[in-house]
């Protein structure tokens, strides 16, 4: 079990007693029902120490198995352990896809859903808006179904991990399509600022790459499907990239899915990175504040005023769209959002340092940070943002009575 003893980033090794890497439903309830307290682990690409414990972590990499495709029902059921980079390709091969994507397919659907993990796109919610049922393996032993419809679904899919280990999942499927990806160049900053809507709603998906250096956005990522609205670069002062992009320009481009305005199927092109491949840099640490779409403007300008004290620190910032939700823990909870993204150089002193300054920047348009990412901001001001938190822990009261799916970071974040 030495493979997860760290997170994927490695800024966190996790202090649990006992690994366990069950096989199947029978294994995962088993495990969970002796278990005094414990941790579920997905492919450990979270940053925070959200999946940690010092008891029992259960590993779901074994859980992979695809259970079935229901073609009438436009459904795909799957194990809590399968990545998308297993399932978008099984799913491509039946003429069949997912609605959206993160910007790497290595995350497993499970761990992406726990966190509302999300991609982009005015018409896109969080991944977590794909789910329509899910089997969640209780402390008792036992297993409990929730389906889209019932009282505590809304509870039951962004759960941060607390309600149980979820041994199953059924997402919506919808007919297959393509997508074809574009880069432009050189956008300045105030045109994003001027024409936010009109940018970010301009395709299917939409993600602004910035270094908050030089005025500009250094990249925008247009991914659209056939019937978006034509774009025309000619209303902006951007030009279209004249080679294939990472995000962060200085490294090569070969983990990145095809650019160039290719049409391609939707699972080669809505993330940005490919499988095979090390996503992003590798050697990072990852920050993410939620807020109201409405404040974008006025939030990216917030942001803009402590550029200098970002830029040395950084490798690239994302801002991306998400459309609301219905999911208590959704950072998208009843509002449109934007993310404001950044992924940094790996030194914690230096980011541990500049996060207070960007949360208090955001403070006024009431952020809420990514359950999977790194934030400093104090967890009152966190809890206060979500409205059905006191029914999110009635829910975990009854399907944990003991807290044996509590740790650290859920007693400090959402419980206390
Ligand atoms: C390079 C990189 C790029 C990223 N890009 C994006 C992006 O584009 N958009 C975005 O929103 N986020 C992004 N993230 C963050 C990432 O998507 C989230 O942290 C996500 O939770 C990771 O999923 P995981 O399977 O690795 O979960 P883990 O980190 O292993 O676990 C996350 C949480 O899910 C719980 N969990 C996992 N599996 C189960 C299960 N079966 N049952 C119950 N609980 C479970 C864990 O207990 C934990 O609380 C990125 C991260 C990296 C490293």
């Amino acid at each position: 079990m030495s493979g997860l003893a760290r997170n994927w980033a490695g800024n966190i090794a996790y202090g649990a007693r006992r690994f366990h890497s069950p096989a199947s439903r029978d294994e995962l309830t088993e495990i969970v029902g002796n278990a005094s307290a414990a941790r579920v682990l997905g492919s450990r690409h979270s940053f925070s120490d959200i999946a940690d414990t010092d008891s029992d972590l259960i590993s779901t990499q074994r859980l992979d198995r695809i259970i079935g495709i229901d073609k009438a029902a436009g459904t795909v059921t799957i194990e809590g352990g399968v990545t998308y980079g297993q399932l978008c390709p099984a799913l491509a091969a039946e003429g069949l896809a997912l609605a959206n994507l993160a910007s790497l397919p290595h995350i497993s659907v499970a761990g992406a859903v726990s966190t509302s993990t999300h991609g982009s796109g005015d018409r896109n919610g969080t991944l977590a808006t794909s789910v329509r049922a899910l089997e969640t393996a209780t402390a008792d032993g036992g297993i409990v179904r929730f389906s889209r419809g019932d009282a505590d679904f809304g509870g039951a899919v962004v759960s941060l991990g607390a309600l149980g280990a979820i041994a199953t999942i059924t997402l919506d499927v919808e007919p297959a399509y393509q997508v074809k990806q574009e880069v432009y160049l050189g956008l300045p900053f105030n045109e994003l600022v001027e024409n936010f809507d009109a940018l970010m709603g301009s395709a299917y998906s939409v993600s602004a790459f910035l270094s908050w250096r030089g005025g500009k956005v250094d990249q925008l990522w247009r991914k659209s499907r056939a019937g978006d609205p034509v774009f025309d670069p000619a209303r902006y002062s951007a030009r279209p990239a004249d080679r294939a992009y990472h995000p962060i320009a200085a490294l090569s481009a070969e983990p990145c899915t095809e650019q160039g305005g290719r049409l391609g199927p939707w699972h080669e092109r809505l993330a940005h990175f490919r499988m095979g491949f090390t996503p992003s840099a590798g050697d990072e640490l990852q920050s993410e504040y939620f807020v109201p779409r409405r404040h974008a403007a006025e939030a990216l300008l917030a942001v803009q005023a402590i550029q200098e004290d970002i830029a040395p620190h950084l490798l690239i910032s994302e801002i991306r769209t998400m459309k609301a939700d219905e999911l208590w823990l959704s950072q998208a909870y009843r509002q449109d959002c934007v993310g404001i993204h950044f992924t940094w150089k790996n030194d914690w002193p230096a980011v541990s340092a500049v996060l207070p300054k960007i949360e208090a920047q955001l403070a006024p348009f009431e952020p809420r940070p990514h359950w999977g990412k790194l934030f400093m901001m104090a967890p009152e001001a966190v809890r206060e943002r979500y409205e059905k938190l006191d029914d999110f822990r009635k829910l975990a009261r009854r399907l944990d009575p003991a807290g044996k799916f509590t740790n650290q970071y859920i007693r400090r974040t959402i419980l206390n």
